[in-house]
């Protein structure tokens, strides 16, 4: 959503004739995009931020903070931070034009946090990747106990279908072949009568996209009308990003998930049922305030159950204001633990998921160079590399002979 963003603000600044730079040095304008959903995200863009003091010293520079956490911390950075120029929450990007202009004339310190309505209808980006994201809903009403999101980026709204599918058409024309329509919970998209499953339909059968996906899905709303809509076109990857957040269903509905373990389970058996090759990927979330030792064995035995192709898991991070807030911690070291363990175990099933992937083919679609080779991925969003050197873009059948490191090899055939 983050790297979305930042390609909205691109799209933006061009339109109005600036320019990308490849190096800091040579830039006049720098723009630090920025997360809030975890506290090592935003420790990590302040620490950034605080790196480029000298480079703002020098004459004719501006420096805008942006994004969630720009929203969240608007007056902490710039008292701590008073080379700043602007600080703007993640609907103000339309804005950015006009107040570099009022910036040029020498007002600084703008700071426009204001969030609840914006979509950036109209706003269709440009592409030179193989692959992109294309925002579908922003914001999001679900207010998880431990999430900051529904606060910094405000209510859940849904895109127009046809800017979407502008979108996806000018990028297909611009030569993207792999599509992810994007949201906080996709599941959710609702535009004059369109809900999700009709919009990924559309897009499938009217835009000619090689390859579409979406991200994420929320597991209350998830149903086998995707399911349907996924087997009927061809063109959509049978790949869920399903994100289960705890195996305990006590931490559950402390999380305010709206979905039991076995909900949870009933939905997993319906996808390997009808899609016997899907890849299934999750969310975790280790050490939710009051998680118990038992409570957090129970993640660990569904995902031994499960056995996810990939997981990325966090440790519970403190976010103020939110509800999981108010909530006792737990000690750092025994959050660190649960973690290490957790991806201790995952990291044995995406092994054993991946050394399965030997001797059998699959289709790959290549992104990028790699060393000695090029890197693409399958329908499924594994990684693959082969030896030869092909074209970016290109499409081949692969069989998979060997794992190197983490990542499956292998030979076109
Ligand atoms: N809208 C998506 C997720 C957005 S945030 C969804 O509902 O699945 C991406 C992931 O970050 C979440 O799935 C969750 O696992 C993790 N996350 C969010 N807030 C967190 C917090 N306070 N501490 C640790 N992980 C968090
Ligand atoms: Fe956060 Fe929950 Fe919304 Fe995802 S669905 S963005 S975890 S509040």
């Amino acid at each position: 959503m983050n790297k979305n963003d930042s390609d909205v603000i691109q799209e933006i600044l061009i339109e109005e004739n600036y320019l990308p730079a490849e190096r800091i040095e040579e830039s006049d304008i720098v723009l630090v995009n920025t997360c809030s959903v975890r506290n090592h995200a935003e420790q990590r863009a302040l620490g950034y931020i605080s790196t480029l003091k000298k480079w703002r010293e020098k004459k004719g520079k501006a420096l805008g903070v942006v994004g969630c956490m720009a929203k969240r911390l608007a007056g902490e950075i710039i008292s701590k931070y008073p080379f700043v120029d602007f600080i703007l929450g993640p609907d103000s990007y339309r804005k950015i034009p006009r107040y570099l202009g009022s910036i040029i004339q020498g007002q600084t310190k703008i700071i426009d946090t204001e969030v609840g309505n914006e979509l950036y209808t109209g706003i269709c980006r440009k592409s030179k990747k193989v692959s992109d994201f294309v925002s579908i809903t922003r914001g999001c009403n679900n207010f998880c106990s431990y999430c900051i999101v529904p606060f910094v980026r405000g209510g859940l709204r849904s895109r127009p279908v046809e800017d979407i599918l502008k979108e996806v058409n000018e990028l297909v024309s611009s030569g993207v072949k792999d599509i992810t329509l994007l949201g906080q919970n996709v599941n959710e998209y609702h535009y004059q009568g369109v809900d999700f499953p009709k919009l990924l339909e559309i897009v499938a059968r009217e835009t000619g996209i090689f390859r579409l996906r979406f991200l994420t899905s929320h597991p209350k709303d998830f149903d086998e009308e995707i399911i349907r809509v996924i087997k009927e076109n061809k063109n959509i990857c049978e790949w869920f990003h399903l994100p289960l957040q705890s195996g305990s269903d006590r931490i559950l509905r402390l999380m305010n998930r709206k979905y039991s373990k076995a909900d949870y389970l009933i939905k997993i058996e319906k996808i390997k049922k009808n899609i016997p090759d899907a890849t299934i990927t999750t969310d975790i979330i280790v050490g939710f305030p009051t998680e118990t030792e038992d409570e957090f064995n129970e993640t660990i035995e569904l995902i031994k159950s499960i056995e996810f192709d990939d997981a990325y898991m966090y440790r519970y991070s403190y976010r103020p204001g939110t509800k999981a807030g108010e909530y006792p911690s737990l000690p750092e070291d025994v959050i660190k633990e649960r973690l290490k363990i957790l991806i201790e175990i995952q990291s044995q099933i995406i092994k054993k998921k991946t050394e399965q992937m030997i001797g059998r083919t699959y289709e790959v679609l290549f992104e990028e160079k790699a060393e000695n080779g090029t890197r693409g991925k399958t329908r499924g969003n594994k990684d693959v590399i082969v030896t030869q050197k092909l074209r970016i873009g290109s499409v081949y059948k692969v069989l998979i002979t060997g794992v190197r490191g983490r990542t499956p090899i292998g030979e076109i055939v």
